[in-house]
């Protein structure tokens, strides 16, 4: 049998790491069996969903390189496919309309709830067809058999049994003539053929629900996988709520997408000690069978870890095309500058967060903020005014702009002012970039080029003559 998967967002939210760990567990599981992954947005709640989270879905996948085989298929443009197979379940007993006002289920609902019982439908309207034919508002519920147990194997934690009596006989078409959320799943399951559903696991309280959906129309039951839920270091779950969790953020923040499916593949699933898959890896290994049942922990050090890790393998062509793209992101003009063919070497091994790319990307394109540091009177001031007179003549003097003539250039300062190469470094340095940390100061100087290097001692000089 051909397994066919598929991944069915709603679009209430941006997509966070455990959406997009359903996603990728989905995919990897349809291409190691070389079957079909499905992408299917559900978007039967009409208030909540919006365009702009769709856009997101498909953003997201793509960044990643997640592909379908089929769709997006949208479950607003399938109503009348639902309300179909609702009406042929009203024709053969499997469903049932209920005329319960609200009203009245309030009143049964205090009642159960003074009684000390389980708040459920009383099945009023179960065996009433004298008001079919009334033009009253109606909501259809689905008739469940009695005094049954619905029990399903689930991969990772077993078999998990639920008694119908827990149950009650659910609405499966809204009061607006809209099909649930349960009975979309369904049908759309059903009509692509879904084999293995995997999904997570605040989805097993569902499972039941829509198995007596499936019983009803005779349709075969998927195999279930409920992953574990992701939570943040405080324990709490994660959720489409909190933005920081938006993947399409990460992209903004300087980490690549191999680091971002590196660390959500193995936030829930191992393969012995192994840390590091290529996509093609990925799809070779993945399996059900290695996935955890306790719950995964967001570790954002880790994350950092890896995205340091893949930055310095990325190749030269592919590391400039990230820098270009973060300077989009970032605003910065990189025509001001260095080219970044000239530059990317500097980037590698330095950077492992979006605010290190940010700082390096600043030194080289914005002019040094010297208000901002606090320390800068102990490095620009009348008695370093001086060196940088000396520096500033002799780098102008250069003729031609190499790392050796600028070394010799800063040895011969230090022989004159009888000073550490450290110290004399840090004026520089705080001088070219109005930071205390920087690549080597050598680097920079002959990054930068001769015009920019004298622009900016030129600055720094007459800031001690404004300040002191
Ligand atoms: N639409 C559901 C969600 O976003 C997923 C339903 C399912 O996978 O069965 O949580």
């Amino acid at each position: 049998m051909k397994i066919i998967t598929r991944f069915a967002p709603s679009p209430t939210g941006y997509l966070h790491i455990g959406n997009i760990r359903t996603a990728l567990y989905s995919w990897l599981f349809a291409r190691k069996n070389k079957g079909k992954f499905i992408l299917r947005i559900e978007n039967t709640d009409f208030k909540r969903s919006k365009k702009i989270f769709i856009n997101n879905i498909i953003e997201t996948l793509q960044w990643l390189n997640i592909d379908w085989d089929e769709g997006p298929y949208l479950q607003s443009k399938r109503i009348n496919r639902y309300n179909n197979i609702i009406n042929q379940m009203l024709n053969n007993n499997k469903a049932y309309k209920c005329f319960c006002s609200k009203k009245k289920l309030e009143k049964n609902k205090k009642k159960q709830i003074m009684n000390g019982e389980k708040i459920k439908y009383n099945g009023n309207c179960r065996n009433i067809t004298s008001l079919n034919d009334k033009k009253l508002p109606y909501t259809i519920r689905l008739r469940i058999p009695k005094n049954k147990c619905i029990t399903f194997t689930d991969t990772i934690r077993g078999e998990i049994k639920f008694n119908n009596a827990e149950l009650d006989d659910f609405i499966i078409q809204r009061s607006d003539g809209i099909p649930t959320y349960n009975f979309c799943v369904v049908i759309d399951d059903w009509d692509m053929k879904i084999t293995n559903i995997i999904r997570g696991e605040e989805h097993i309280n569902n499972t039941p629900k829509q198995i007596h959906i499936i019983n009803a129309i005779g349709a075969n039951i998927p195999v279930y996988t409920h992953v574990s839920i992701i939570t943040d270091k405080l324990g709490k779950k994660i959720s489409k709520r909190d933005n920081n969790f938006n993947i399409l953020k990460y992209k903004e923040n300087g980490y690549l997408s191999i680091t971002l499916l590196n660390y959500i593949l193995r936030l829930g699933w191992s393969y012995g000690n192994k840390e590091i898959f290529s996509q093609e890896e990925m799809k070779k290994l993945f399996n059900l069978k290695n996935l955890n049942k306790s719950s995964s922990i967001f570790d954002i050090n880790k994350l950092n870890w890896l995205n340091k890790y893949y930055l310095n393998k990325l190749s030269k062509e592919d590391m400039i095309l990230f820098l270009k793209d973060i300077s989009i992101t970032k605003n910065i003009n990189i025509n001001n500058g260095p080219k970044l063919k000239d530059l990317y070497k500097i980037f590698y091994k330095r950077c492992n967060s979006i605010n290190e790319i940010n700082n390096l990307f600043c030194i080289f394109y914005k002019n040094p903020d010297y208000k901002n540091n606090i320390l800068i009177k102990n490095y620009l001031n009348i008695k370093t005014k001086i060196i940088l007179e000396i520096l500033e003549k002799k780098l102008i003097n250069i003729n031609i702009w190499s790392s050796e003539n600028i070394s010799n250039v800063l040895k011969k300062t230090i022989f004159i002012f009888n000073i550490s190469f450290k110290k004399i470094a840090m004026i520089l340095r705080i001088a070219i970039t109005g930071l205390e940390n920087s690549p080597p100061i050598n680097d920079i100087i002959y990054l930068m080029g001769k015009k920019k290097i004298i622009y900016h001692i030129k600055n720094a000089i007459n800031f001690i003559k404004l300040n002191t």
